[in-house]
């Protein structure tokens, strides 16, 4: 069974064609990477799934149901930025419960999913602390403890550890596969970095002008010149 699904899936900007007619089928639970060079529509294909992107023709599928009307609130979608996107005023526990808060879960509950993602995460110490005196690093994780907390069908993640210095990435890395491998859930990932691809994915998708050029478990990826 496939969560998500990409079935002839186009976006142009006036006559230009960002992303040409990919059709791509991702398994239940499996972490896929989309990689290629900068402008080959890896982020608009993630936009296009997140809903924030229209899209310019074709199906895209989460589960069992068609999304190309539902914004991306209605996706069962949790998306992670490069930018973090966290807000600035906000805790810590402010900003990771600030999607509960909107759905009205009880506040026990939400306390009690806050304490286990910062667990997970190791974020305990900065619950009351606000991004703006945190570190890089930090506030990649409380983004990642943001979108983890809602239990989403799908997690996406936009070049998220591009703002990172490189030790700090490799760190990053494992950190992720460590998440993934402890709360599996169907992930897209998207890197321009090739190391980042192989070393996350269970499936690399290579794009290349807007279209899929390689597709598979990063062993049986053939190296392009
Ligand atoms: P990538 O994420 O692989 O770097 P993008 O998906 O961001 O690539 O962009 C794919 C192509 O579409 C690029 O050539 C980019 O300039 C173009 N593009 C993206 N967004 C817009 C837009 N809003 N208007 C016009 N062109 C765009
Ligand atoms: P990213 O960091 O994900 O590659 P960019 O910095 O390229 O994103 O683009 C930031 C925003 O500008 C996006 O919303 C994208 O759709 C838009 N954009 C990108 N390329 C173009 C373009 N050629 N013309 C108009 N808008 C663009």
């Amino acid at each position: 069974m496939s969560k998500v699904s990409l079935h002839q899936v186009a976006k142009f900007y006036d006559n230009y064609h960002a992303v040409q007619d990919i059709s791509l089928d991702i398994p239940d639970n499996a972490f896929v990477v989309l990689v290629g060079p900068s402008g080959c529509g890896k982020s608009t294909t993630l936009r296009m799934i997140a809903g924030l992107e229209d899209i310019s023709r074709g199906e895209i599928r989460i589960g069992d149901r068609v999304v190309n009307q539902l914004p991306p609130a209605e996706r069962d979608i949790a998306m992670v930025f490069q930018n973090y996107a966290l807000y600035p005023h906000m805790t810590v526990r402010q900003n990771i419960a600030f999607g509960l808060k909107q759905r009205r879960l009880p506040a026990a509950e939400i306390a009690r999913r806050i304490d286990n993602i910062a667990k997970l995460l190791n974020i305990e110490t900065l619950l009351d602390r606000k991004p703006r005196n945190m570190s890089g690093g930090q506030r990649q994780r409380v983004a990642m403890g943001r979108a983890m907390v809602r239990s989403p069908a799908v997690f996406l993640f936009d070049e998220p550890l591009s703002n990172l210095d490189a030790s700090l990435r490799v760190r990053m890395r494992t950190e992720i596969k460590r998440l993934h491998q402890a709360v599996p859930t169907t992930t897209i990932y998207v890197t321009h970095d090739q190391t980042e691809a192989m070393t996350l994915a269970d499936i690399v998708v290579v794009m290349n002008g807007g279209r899929i050029e390689q597709y598979g478990p990063p062993q049986q990826l053939y190296h392009s010149p």
